[in-house]
């Protein structure tokens, strides 16, 4: 499966934020082995989308799709030179997806903070600060270990030398390499898995008032992020953490008081999903309607390998309606009648709310 890993300094609220995202009904119960790791926590990706197609179809089963997240405590100040759990952090940060990234903006005198005050602007610095040093670590030993292979004169790795040395220099500057790199240059560093390109968004946790109008620490955060060309999202911590308690109904009524039109967990649940660059498509048969995962860009021919193996070795082609056509129709009978069911090849690129049915030879 796709993760997201929930960083940021001690104190800012991950555990909150991911234990409400566990214990809420957001939680998948249809993958009962997450419970084996504590710090990871599958979840279901809210989709109006379908729900209304099972509301059309009435099947036996309804199967939403999920992602992963995973708290990763342990990031202090120092942790690229091992202090805290620095080292672990680090790696468990490298086998993760994407980050969301938790910064402190809202002010408790109950709830210490690490260097004494709250200041999103040098926290962030300080993450980010330290995502970096261990790429250039890492990128230090690389250049190394080519510089070694190149003696014998290999023009090829001679030229990924400079090419990495150029990074490096500029890298050094502080200069966050998701924000430094071509995609031609993403592409060649992929297999370093390095910390900052991996998709980042900050996670604002704020106390309820800062949900509706931005406060200071906000503001600055937005400044940081637009620089960036990062991701924004809000959560209040606090009220996830309560409304997780409520039954489900009751938390919906709760939001609509609120005025609000999902929750903060579901807002992070989305964008998580949208940063990992996946797209949802579904089966929708008469014992199942289902929601799937893949890659923007996959074809035809993958997605249905994402069912089953058989259905992409046979695949013959894909019977395929988009969901608004589906939502004016609401039948599938009725589609095929009308003449609206697209055959699609095994090249076609699936796009996000697609219906498919895959034929394929046993
Ligand atoms: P972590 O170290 O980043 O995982 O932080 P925790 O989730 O353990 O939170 C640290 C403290 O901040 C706890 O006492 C939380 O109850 C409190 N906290 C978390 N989120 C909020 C919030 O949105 N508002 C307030 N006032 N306190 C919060």
């Amino acid at each position: 499966g796709f993760n997201c890993g929930i960083i940021g300094l001690p104190n800012v609220g991950k555990s909150t934020i991911f234990n409400a995202l566990t214990r809420a009904k957001a939680e998948s119960a249809n993958y009962p082995f997450c419970t084996i790791d504590p710090n990871v926590g599958i979840v279901n990706v809210p989709d109006e989308r379908l729900y209304f197609i099972a509301d059309c179809i009435k099947p036996k089963k309804v199967t939403p799709t999920v992602i992963e997240f995973v708290d990763i405590a342990g990031l202090v100040k120092g942790a690229s030179k091992g202090e805290g759990l620095g080292n672990q952090f680090l790696s468990n940060i490298r086998q993760v997806d994407a980050i969301a990234h938790v910064v402190r903006c809202f002010d408790d005198e109950n709830v210490v903070h690490v260097h004494g005050k709250v200041d999103p602007a040098n926290d962030i610095e300080i993450i980010n600060t330290e995502l970096l040093l261990a790429d250039l670590e890492v990128l230090d030993k690389a250049i190394l270990k080519l510089e070694k292979n190149a003696k014998s004169g290999n023009k090829e790795l001679k030229e990924r030398v400079a090419v990495l040395k150029s990074i490096y220099s500029k890298a050094s500057e502080g200069i966050l390499l998701r924000n430094l790199l071509s995609e031609e240059e993403k592409v060649l560093l992929k297999e370093y898995n390095l910390l900052t390109l991996k998709p980042m968004m900050y996670v604002l946790n704020v106390d309820e008032d800062g949900l509706f109008e931005d406060n200071d620490y906000v503001k600055q955060v937005k400044e940081i992020a637009e620089r960036e060309n990062a991701k924004v999202i809000k959560i209040s911590g606090k009220m996830e953490a309560e409304l997780a308690e409520l039954e489900e109904d009751e938390a919906k009524q709760y939001l609509e008081e609120l005025g609000v039109e999902r929750s903060g967990l579901e807002t992070l649940i989305i964008e998580g999903y949208k940063l990992l660059d996946l797209i949802t498509f579904f089966t929708a048969g008469e014992k199942e309607v289902k929601a799937w995962t893949i890659k923007n860009g996959t074809t035809a021919v993958k997605a249905a390998g994402k069912i089953h193996s058989d259905i992409e070795r046979g695949f013959i082609r894909a019977e395929v309606v988009d969901y608004s056509t589906f939502k004016e129709y609401k039948s599938m009978q009725k589609i095929k009648e009308l003449g609206k069911l697209r055959l699609e090849g095994k090249e076609y690129i699936v796009k996000d709310g697609d219906i498919i049915y895959f034929r394929f030879n046993v």
